[in-house]
């Protein structure tokens, strides 16, 4: 099953790339269910079996074509948002870190930066813009203390998203500002969907990658992350409660700009172009923001 956020309203993704069409899950279920984010995830035990029992095709006809500047995030409103660091060797080894040993370092990205797939992104004067492809997981079910052999049960599902990072604040301080520096107005894109685990041959190996101005920056396979989503879920688990509707960036492959020597970073008109296996593309295009926003350098 494939989840749009169309409008504000989910959705229904059927047909195949580039034709896909959408329909109400209201609609599509006879009612039996809300096209409202924040009742989906809350029901997404009876959503999900009802999917299981469903017709992809005869949806896919009931359905209109996706105009994808209406595609928001697909879960808006999450509770909590969890983005993690250091979560790929290479990444690692560029951002000049150690690998993680059992807790990856973890920030959040606020919900204010959250945008569906195709976005205009307005740079914050005086920034080095970023970029971070990750692949993306959503919970569909309550999780305190699981294991990994039962965390995927607790996914709703996967997309697609980009960490867009400025370096600039993220460095600034004493200390590093991740949370913040991470999430400027636009900074978090994703979609196109959200896509079942059951919709992959292997949710645990979807290639992900992007290209600035055509050209291909980064490219993995999340079989190459250090904690994959069940040890992340597992690990934020046993600290935290997860709730339905949660967001967890899992982390971003080598590659990124600012371990590019010299370092480089996105500029007005710059065009970045993201992919996942199986989920589908984001896109993105940066200008200079008509409102400079004010740095306090050493505060
Ligand atoms: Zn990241």
């Amino acid at each position: 099953m494939r989840i749009a956020n169309l409008s504000g309203r989910a959705c229904l993704v059927a047909g195949s790339p580039g034709t896909e069409r959408a329909i109400e899950i209201s609609v599509a279920s006879g009612g039996r269910f809300s096209s409202s984010f924040d009742e989906l995830y809350d029901q997404w035990d009876q959503v999900q079996r009802w999917g299981g029992d469903l017709d992809p095709d005869a949806a896919a006809r009931l359905g209109i074509p996706i105009d994808r500047a209406l595609l928001g995030p697909p879960s808006p409103s999450p509770s909590q948002v969890f983005a993690i660091g250091l979560n790929y060797d290479q990444h690692a080894a560029e951002s000049g870190f150690e690998v993680p040993a059992d807790l990856p370092p973890t920030f959040t990205k606020y919900v204010s930066s959250f945008t569906g797939p195709d976005s205009v992104v307005e740079l914050p004067a005086g920034g080095q813009i970023d970029w971070e492809v990750e692949l993306v997981a959503v919970i569909g079910r309550r999780a305190s203390a699981v294991s990994e052999a039962e965390a995927w049960s607790h996914v709703a599902g996967l997309t697609l998203g980009q960490d867009l990072s400025d370096r600039g604040s993220q460095f600034l301080g004493p200390a590093p500002q991740f949370s913040l520096a991470k999430s400027f107005a636009g900074f978090s894109p994703q979609g196109p969907w959200l896509v079942t685990p059951d919709e992959l041959s292997d949710p645990d190996d979807v290639e992900i990658g992007c290209r600035l101005d055509g050209a291909e920056v980064q490219k993995a396979r999340t079989r190459q992350l250090i904690f994959p989503v069940s040890a992340l879920v597992a690990r934020l688990s046993r600290i935290v409660t997860l709730w339905p509707g949660d967001v967890i960036f899992t982390g971003t492959p080598a590659g990124v700009g600012m371990g590019c020597t010299p370092p480089r970073f996105v500029e007005c008109g710059s065009r970045l172009d993201s992919w996942a296996e199986g989920i589908g593309e984001l896109h993105q295009t940066f200008v200079n923001s008509p409102t400079p926003t004010s740095r306090q350098p050493s505060e």
